[in-house]
């Protein structure tokens, strides 16, 4: 099963993905992960990326992100299926993905979009870290209102074009990310059920 995964940062991608994966074993290619890992590593490229990622919502060069996934989605893992959670977040890395995927001749099961209400999801975020100031928590950097209104500019302006690219598809459904974490995960499933995914 092949499956692109869009929705704003904060939406649930993250924890829905890592449900199919273990559902479906298949490969989660998240591009955050694997740029966060070469930053750690200190490779050419995390040296490269560091300072973007830095910023709230700043979005690294399409060429290296496009290079990472091209390289990873090639591995065997790959082969039984993935889901591509965080990319493409621009138009050019979705005309890319179209690229890779021919050359590979493999085609998408699924482009998921998860679609949350920004309000809500701004009292969301004041809900958690008020819960872990109460808590004696640390709280999460990018929890607070300044960053997460940069990083929801940021994906309106770059990443709400990249649905436009994919809606007139057939595969392209939109899942509602404001039901509960299981409801949203019932949703994808008959959704993949419906289109037929095929598990291999
Ligand atoms: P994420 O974990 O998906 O929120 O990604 C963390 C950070 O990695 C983002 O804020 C970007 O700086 C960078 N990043 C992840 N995926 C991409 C992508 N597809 N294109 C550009 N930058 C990305």
């Amino acid at each position: 099963m092949k499956i692109v995964f869009l929705g704003p940062p904060g939406a649930g991608k993250g924890t829905q993905a890592a449900r199919l994966v273990a559902k479906y074993g298949i490969v989660q290619l998240s591009t955050g992960e694997m740029l966060r890992e070469a930053v750690n590593f200190g490779t050419d490229v995390g040296l490269q990326v560091k300072a973007v990622m830095e910023q709230s919502g700043g979005l690294v060069g399409d060429d290296i992100v496009i290079n990472i996934v091209a390289d990873r989605i090639k591995k065997p893992d790959c082969a039984s299926g993935f889901i591509l959670d965080g990319f493409p977040r621009t138009i050019p890395q979705a005309k890319a993905l179209d690229r890779i995927l021919s050359e590979l001749g493999v085609e998408l099961d699924a482009i998921l979009e998860l679609v949350v209400d920004e309000e809500a999801m701004m009292q969301r975020m004041h809900k958690r870290r008020k819960e872990a100031i109460e808590a004696g928590r640390s709280v999460r950097s990018d929890d607070n209102a300044e960053t997460f209104k940069e990083r929801m500019q940021k994906y309106r302006n770059e990443t709400v074009p990249v649905s436009g690219y994919y809606e007139k598809r057939d595969r392209y459904k939109t899942v509602d990310g404001m039901q509960s974490i299981d409801d949203v995960t019932a949703q994808i499933d008959e959704i993949l059920r419906t289109l037929g995914a095929s598990t291999g």
